[in-house]
């Protein structure tokens, strides 16, 4: 078998063996709907429980709740849109930022066609939110702030805890969507001081189809999908259970050696960035270096495109992704790199790496070889083209 070098990891991870071990394990035997009345169904629950529980002490929360959801799209849209919807009477104002994933982006100019107000926060040429930004949208009528934790595209981290901070003294709640911070940071709930957060479970070595929306206990949300009144009434639908017993699973197997983990990953991306900047003529590197997850890297290189690399690329068995995977498709240059102050063209020549639990040095040194190379050849390819226009027109 052709061994893919797969670093596409903020795109999705592969499944953990030992996720796939819990999740066939509970599909096998914990097939009974936790929501029925006899003994199998309140096991099944008790399963759901001791996940709920679980995910609650990884996260660090003490108290409140966790509304097990579909999708990370869905966390973020349970807390943003059921949050609005539950506290429209104190304010129709949203802050978040113009750096956003979709998942947050689309659910406010949802909202803002049903009468409320978004500030979309500029970010600095780090991609950073700055505190300020924040402090100056702030208005009476502003409800709530929601700012992701770490950038898909770019993996910088942003400012959370400053930003909760003054978000509070302000009287106004927060929500991060932390989908690319889970597994790639310890998330402690509490010492963030968020009142929301969003995470999914194929961010982290988990199974797709699951995410989380931990609620701070006091705060009101209205549900959006209306139903059987499952999760507390937040979230009608029977409970994947192999899904919610992958997520907890997923969610411990990311953290377990967390820092030797991390170190070994950061060291490969490091040194994979290095060389690229050491041996690609003119390529720039995207995004500060200095709060940012240990994994990600994004890069423009003149003269080629993103898609086409790419493309490129996958002949030589490299996975890697052009812009966000949500984007990319839509060949429209990427809104966090524009936000940050690219160029179109800059923009739509840009790749992110993004390397995880599986990568090898082995694959570090093939990308480091190939890589190279393979920009040469596009690069050449269209220099060639160019001289043929030349001379036709000529
Ligand atoms: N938020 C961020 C930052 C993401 O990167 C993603 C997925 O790429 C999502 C939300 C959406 O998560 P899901 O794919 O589970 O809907």
């Amino acid at each position: 078998m052709v061994e893919h070098i797969y670093m596409d990891y903020n795109s999705t991870t592969p499944i953990a063996p030992v996720v796939i071990e819990k999740m066939a394990d509970a599909m096998k035997k914990i097939y009974a709907n936790p929501s029925g009345l006899h003994h199998l169904s309140r096991d099944a629950m008790d399963v759901v429980n001791s996940s709920r529980e679980k995910i609650m002490n990884m996260l660090g929360a003490g108290e409140g709740r966790i509304v097990y959801t579909g999708s990370g799209t869905e966390s973020d849209n349970l807390g943003i849109i059921g949050f609005a919807r539950s506290n429209k009477n104190k304010g129709r104002h949203i802050i978040t930022s113009s750096i956003e994933h979709p998942g947050v982006l689309n659910a406010c100019k949802y909202l803002e066609s049903t009468g409320f107000d978004v500030t979309y926060l500029p970010v600095n040429s780090n991609g950073e939110v700055e505190p300020e930004a924040l402090e100056n949208s702030i208005r009476k009528d502003t409800i709530l702030v929601s700012v992701m934790y770490a950038n898909n595209e770019t993996g910088v981290i942003q400012p959370i805890k400053e930003l909760v901070e003054i978000s509070h003294r302000k009287g106004i709640e927060f929500h991060t969507d932390a989908v690319q911070a889970a597994g790639k940071l310890r998330i402690d709930v509490k010492n963030l001081g968020v009142d929301m957060l969003s995470i999914s479970a194929h961010k982290f070595y988990g199974p797709k189809g699951v995410g989380a929306l931990y609620i701070r206990d006091g705060i009101n949300l209205d549900p959006i999908i209306y139903g059987g009144g499952h999760e507390f009434g937040l979230r009608s639908g029977t409970l994947n259970v192999p899904g919610i017993v992958g997520m907890e699973t997923a969610l411990d197997y990311s953290m377990k050696n967390f820092d030797d983990g991390a170190l070994r990953i950061r060291t490969y991306r490091d040194e994979l960035e290095r060389h690229f900047l050491e041996s690609i003529k003119g390529l720039t590197l995207n995004g500060g270096v200095k709060n940012r997850v240990f994994n990600t890297f994004n890069v423009t290189i003149p003269g080629v495109k993103g898609g086409e690399m790419v493309v490129m690329l996958e002949l030589y068995n490299i996975f890697v992704s052009s812009g966000s995977a949500c984007s990319s498709k839509k060949k429209k240059p990427s809104h966090v790199l524009i936000s940050m102050g690219l160029t179109e063209k800059e923009s739509n020549s840009s790749l992110r790496f993004s390397l995880g639990k599986f990568n090898t040095h082995d694959d570090v040194e093939k990308a480091k070889q190939l890589v190279p190379y393979v920009v040469e050849r596009v690069r050449n390819t269209h220099a060639r083209d160019c001289n043929k226009v030349a001379k036709g027109g000529a």
